[in-house]
């Protein structure tokens, strides 16, 4: 039996001398590894949305190391666990990334693994913050916007990615189909040719009915950063009133300047991290991102060996 050299596996980060570069998912506090490195690894999907979102080819593995897993984390499209079977003493080890145990109506539900040692995600580290059920969420979001409908136009404030293409699903399901602008459009044909099947307009999708949309009252969803100047020109150009919303997990926490907010996570809150920790079942807690301390603190509270992880890489093998 030979022995394998030790690797070092980068976490959503870039570090110099690293021998592998995962990255979990497409968001952009995750691709620091994207630009330098010689050997990712991630999903096709990661690969594919980091591609048409930021124009970057990401140079990837030839081939997974035997011994590492990727496992779908609920997040987004292409959103993965990274598992490794031994960590040079024989245990193995679960990094989350960005993860939920709810299902989400545009990204594949989660599939847990035991492991020895879990690295998990911080996002929402306080207790206190507890998300509701999915299905209530889309159910208040398309009721106001059928309500809403009734007298003006809908714009929508998301992230191009992840967020506007699970709106747009939540939306079809009401029968409605959005229009959307250039990004959103662009990341749509990546979950469109990945099966998740979306049913919007916009002036960059030859076919669409964007123009008859547009003559009717109609929702927009959007991710600019003028979202207010937005708002003002498509009142004066429709002239119609224009309600605006927005849906994302800071809504429990942040009252954001629109008529109405939707609390729609793609993360575990406290409670859904510790369903998760009890699921995985390790001996050893981690927890990774900047509020590491704090959900250190409070799984500690409760009973976990948890603690912050340091560094951003693991030494595999
Ligand atoms: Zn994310």
């Amino acid at each position: 039996m030979h022995e394998e050299k030790a690797r070092i596996i980068s976490l959503d980060a870039k570090l110099k001398g690293s021998d592998i570069d995962f990255v979990s998912h497409a968001h952009s506090d995750h691709i620091a590894a994207v630009k330098s490195s010689e050997s990712m690894l991630c999903s096709t999907q990661t690969a594919e949305l980091i591609s048409t979102a930021y124009g970057i080819a990401p140079k990837l593995i030839g081939s997974k190391p035997g011994g590492i897993g990727l496992y779908d984390s609920g997040h987004m499209l292409g959103s993965k666990q990274l598992y490794i079977e031994n960590d040079g003493e024989g245990s193995s080890i679960i990094y989350s990334g960005d993860f939920q145990m709810m299902n989400s109506v545009t990204a594949a539900p989660i599939r847990i693994r035991n492991a020895d040692c879990l690295i998990i995600d911080s996002t929402y580290p306080d207790p206190r913050i507890r998300f509701d059920a999915r299905e209530e969420v889309e159910t208040a979001l398309t009721r106001w916007v059928a309500r809403a409908l009734k007298s003006g136009i809908v714009l929508f404030k998301a992230y191009a990615m992840g967020k506007a293409q699970e709106l747009i699903k939540i939306l079809n399901n009401a029968g409605i189909t959005p229009v959307v602008n250039k990004k959103i459009s662009a990341i749509n044909k990546i979950y469109v040719k990945n099966r998740i099947g979306l049913d919007y307009a916009s002036a960059y999708d030859e076919g669409s009915d964007y123009e008859s949309i547009l003559n009717g009252n109609f929702v927009g969803i959007v991710d600019s950063r003028n979202f207010g100047n937005l708002v003002e020109a498509v009142g004066y150009a429709h002239r119609k009133r224009v309600y605006t919303s927005t849906a994302t997990g800071f809504a429990k926490s942040f009252r954001f300047n629109v008529d109405a907010q939707f609390c729609l996570s793609d993360h575990a809150d406290f409670r859904q991290s510790v369903e998760y920790i009890e699921a995985v079942s390790p001996k050893k807690i981690y927890t990774y991102g900047p509020n590491r301390e704090l959900f250190a603190a409070n799984l500690s509270a409760i009973g976990y060996k948890a603690e912050p992880y340091r560094k951003k890489a693991i030494d595999a093998f």
